[in-house]
């Protein structure tokens, strides 16, 4: 029986995603050929590309002037990729100071301009989300991650700003509504809540490109992407075809909408039982809980050789917390059914009798 799988990333997929992956790879489209054996020109994987970038148009119901990119490079990528393209020479940028990758984002940018760190949850543990802050008006850009994947904790409101918005969506994109049109640019590795690790999506609203006055190389290029329809070198075919499939299912099950209220009750359930059970504690404050990942610790540690059995007996796999912070973290994707929460659940029950 396949485990109930709450790791943080890569992370769960729907199972017909992953059959229809699998059926792909031996004979796609009856060519009688691999998905990952033709040429990524031919009409075959055109029409993937094509069709994978007009879903998430569609999903995340965004309006003419928006292009729709899969890179490769992750993230992490696009930590760099942002400041090129978007801070002009001699620049400035604000970013929000939420967690680990934030943290990242800000080393990149600061090769490359004047970086106002405007909020920061740094002094503890990044454990909330900085609320009062004023958000400088002489930048070229705001940078903020909009679901903290090793801390559990999620923005519910986006700075207002006058100048450009970005935001690293990588691990909560396509789970709840957003209006989508308050970004300039987003951008997320798949891994987390799309389909397998290798390519980025990138959504970036065409008018804010080719004004920073620097010479950007090809690959760094979002307009040398556009251009070529996501197709300047060879993508990666394989993860974008998983995630068209992933789309696909999501759209099938009724969109962002239908999903958001999936994703809400998952949550609840289980921050119930964290609230409830005296063996357990929330990590985040209550009122910048992620839907997407939850982390807890054991009121006492020496409960921990109990409670690790108890779940991995249950078929549990995943929930070990991240190495920074220590404890449990249950990461709750899109593809994460409700019956693997209540399966969580009861473990932790279990611990308490
Ligand atoms: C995982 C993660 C990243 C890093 O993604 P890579 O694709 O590994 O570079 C960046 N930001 C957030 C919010 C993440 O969860």
């Amino acid at each position: 029986m396949k485990k109930h799988n709450f790791s943080a990333g890569p992370c769960i997929l729907p199972q017909e995603v992953l059959k229809k992956a699998a059926d792909a790879v031996l004979n796609f489209n009856n060519l009688n050929l691999s998905l990952i054996e033709i040429s990524h020109r031919s009409k075959d994987f055109v029409d993937v590309m094509e069709n994978a970038r007009s879903l998430v148009k569609e999903l995340l119901n965004l309006p003419e002037g928006y292009s729709v990119l899969f890179l490769q490079g992750g993230a992490s990528l696009e930590f760099l990729m942002t400041p090129y393209n978007l801070l002009k020479v001699n620049g400035k940028a604000g970013y929000m100071n939420t967690g680990t990758w934030s943290t990242a984002a800000i080393k990149e940018a600061k090769m490359m301009g004047e970086i106002n760190v405007f909020a920061s949850s740094e002094d503890k543990g990044f454990n909330y989300i900085p609320k009062n802050y004023t958000v400088p008006t002489d930048v070229d850009y705001i940078h903020c991650t909009s679901n903290n994947t090793i801390y559990g904790t999620q923005l519910k409101t986006f700075p207002k700003t006058d100048s450009l918005l970005v935001c690293d969506m990588s691990s909560d994109i396509f789970s709840r509504q957003l209006d989508f049109t308050q970004f300039d640019l987003i951008y997320a590795g798949a891994q987390k809540n799309m389909g397998p690790a290798g390519t980025t999506l990138v959504v970036v609203k065409d008018e804010i490109l080719g004004k920073t006055g620097r010479t950007i190389p090809s690959m760094l290029d979002y307009q040398v992407h556009i251009k070529k329809d996501s197709m300047y070198n060879t993508p990666a075919v394989f993860p974008v075809y998983v995630s068209m499939l992933t789309l696909q299912w999501l759209k099938d099950l009724g969109g962002i909408s239908a999903i958001e209220k999936i994703n809400e009750e998952k949550a609840a359930l289980l921050y119930a039982e964290i609230d409830r059970n005296p063996h357990f504690v929330g990590y985040a404050a209550k009122e910048d809980r992620s839907l997407m990942n939850v982390t807890f610790n054991l009121t006492n540690e020496s409960d921990k050789e109990a409670f690790d059995k108890i779940w991995n007996e249950a078929g549990i796999s995943g929930i070990k917390g991240h190495r920074s912070v220590g404890g449990y973290r249950a990461s709750m994707y899109n593809a994460l059914p409700l019956e693997s929460v209540k399966v969580l659940i009861k473990a932790m029950q279990q611990l308490e009798k």
